[in-house]
């Protein structure tokens, strides 16, 4: 790798922190969703994020909306921003499909999740990797859309 290449990764660096901060500050799809049909709130006790998922399926399966509601720190909620933004317009199975690829490349968890999967602006969360106590705020959200989509009674918690 040459000084370029650093130079490159250094910028990429810093566009991914300029997303996080921008989904921090100004979340996508922030509040609540009238006529919802599935819901899950997730909680990281650890950094005391806290957020409530609201997804609208259609019929035939696909999120036809999704929205969150909560507090917690800026890894939180840039997190549960970017996954509003993205499984709107999705089938389940397909965004059940980003909530193992997601959470298996942040925990480092060995499987890769599925290879078809492109996690886009998603790798902008790659940086918490370093800091094992930050994944869980990063993975919170997507724990809170698979307790949604499957249903599961408890909220989605961390620990
Ligand atoms: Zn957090």
């Amino acid at each position: 790798m040459n000084a370029v290449d650093l130079h490159g990764q250094d910028e990429l660096r810093e566009l991914y922190r300029e997303l996080i901060l921008d989904h921090a500050r100004s979340p996508r799809h922030f509040g609540g969703l009238p006529g919802a049909t599935h819901s899950a709130e997730g909680i990281n006790p650890l950094c005391g994020d806290k957020l409530t998922l609201y997804l609208r399926l259609d019929d035939d399966g696909t999120i036809a909306d999704a929205a969150f509601e909560g507090s917690g720190c800026a890894i939180s909620v840039a997190s549960a921003s970017l996954l509003t933004d993205l499984v709107i317009g999705m089938p389940v199975e397909q965004a059940l499909g980003y909530f193992d690829a997601v959470t298996s490349r942040l925990t480092g968890s060995g499987a890769a999740g599925p290879a078809d999967i492109d996690l886009g602006k998603l790798r902008a969360l790659d940086g918490v990797r370093e800091f094992p106590s930050r994944v869980k705020c990063a993975t919170l959200a997507w724990h809170a859309l698979d307790s949604a989509i499957n249903r599961r009674p408890a909220p989605a918690s961390t620990e």
